[in-house]
């Protein structure tokens, strides 16, 4: 047996962990570039402890998915100030936009040299500046992911700036961070971490290590899910989702994903919808069809096996079957009130296009098995709603 697991980040995990990011970043630069999401007053306690550190900052907000007009206005903020470090402070999309800060901050270029499918695809040659990221949100697992995925909106598309040297030096994870998030973002959040943990977990590529990870956070989010979206002051709760997209991010980065995120990344680019509740309208869907194919073609792959693991895992009953996985992940949907796809203005005449791009998607390469057009297209359409 042979596998890689790699990680160049170090994480810090922990109630009132985030106090610790100024001193952390003040031997890395002499003025940081602060990324925040649409109330950037939430970093205000941060910028008052790097002033307190004699550190130098600007704050950056970022109000939506990233694209590739406001990196080019965020670098031209951090070179006109002189920024040397970045720290973000958000949910996915202000973790990515600094990833991609950080990293033209020591590339020449632009964004579009270093960008795959709508750009030149260069790999980026100089480590990026250092980085530290500090999720708000419980759910991408971005903070430590190579990857950071940038929209293209003129062209529908959203793509990833992808290199080893993107992964942040500093994870910073504070379970308290999250505790006033809105019940919608706490269930597309959570539903996005259990997706990257059952997607590893089933994947081609899974290994021991990844699978320690997954192993320990799906039961996390059986567990917690329902309270962090109901109570969602419930400190317990908010901790276990924090540590469960905390391991679907190293285990994804890793094992790599599945149909259900191989449909996510060209539905995202075309539709205006949260990630996660992509991704939970699709993962009953995608599992079923897995599953009956597997049965049909590959009835000795292993991934038959690991989804009743997971039916286990979710249901806490030993005598689980597979099938048992899919029903909890519909009753989740249903109770954490997420719609179908439709609710988004997705339509039949979208699928066949969705289809020819979720085939080649990079995220579709760790499912268990290839399926077919025709599966592929079942898949879309029950996740649509409309039978
Ligand atoms: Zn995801």
């Amino acid at each position: 047996m042979q596998f890689e697991f790699a990680t160049a980040t170090r994480i810090i995990f922990g109630e009132g962990a985030a106090r610790q990011v100024a001193l952390a970043a003040k031997p890395w630069g002499r003025c940081a570039l602060v990324v925040t999401g649409r109330a950037p007053e939430r970093a205000s306690r941060l910028l008052a402890d790097l002033e307190a550190e004699g550190a130098q900052s600007t704050t950056f907000a970022v109000e939506r998915e990233p694209t590739v007009d406001l990196i080019a206005r965020g670098l031209r903020q951090a070179h006109g100030e002189r920024c040397d470090v970045v720290i973000a402070l958000g949910g996915g999309s202000v973790i990515d936009a600094g990833k991609a800060l950080a990293a033209l901050l020591t590339n020449p270029g632009e964004l579009l040299d270093y960008l795959e499918v709508v750009g030149k695809g260069n790999a980026l040659q100089n480590p990026a500046a250092p980085f530290i990221a500090v999720p708000t949100t419980a759910g991408t697992g971005t903070e430590v992911t190579r990857n950071a995925v940038l929209g293209v909106p003129e062209r529908q598309v959203k793509v990833s700036l992808r290199s080893p040297l993107l992964l942040p030096r500093l994870a910073v994870v504070d379970p308290e961070l999250t505790l006033g998030l809105p019940s919608a973002i706490t269930a597309s959040t959570g539903l996005d971490a259990l997706t990257q943990l059952i997607e590893a977990y089933v994947s081609i590529r899974a290994n021991p290590m990844t699978d320690g990870f997954c192993v320990r956070g799906i039961p996390l989010v059986a567990r917690s899910l329902h309270r962090a979206f109901h109570q969602g002051a419930d400190q317990e709760a908010r901790r276990d989702m924090s540590l469960a997209a905390l391991f679907s991010g190293l285990a994804l980065a890793n094992a790599g994903l599945g149909v259900v995120h191989g449909f996510a990344a060209p539905l995202g680019g075309r539709f205006t919808a949260p990630h996660g509740a992509i991704c939970a309208a699709i993962l009953p869907f995608g599992m079923e069809i897995n599953l009956r194919a597997l049965r049909a073609r590959a009835p000795q792959n292993a991934a038959l096996g690991r989804y009743q693991d997971v039916a286990r895992m979710l249901t806490g009953r030993p005598g689980a079957g597979a099938e048992d996985a899919i029903a909890w992940t519909r009753e989740i949907c249903q109770e954490l009130e997420i719609p179908p796809l439709k609710a988004y203005g997705i339509g039949e005449q979208d699928v066949p296009a969705l289809i020819a791009e979720a085939a080649k998607a990079s995220s579709m390469k760790g499912n268990p098995l290839a399926l077919t057009p025709e599966e592929l297209q079942e898949v879309m359409t029950r996740s649509m709603g409309s039978v």
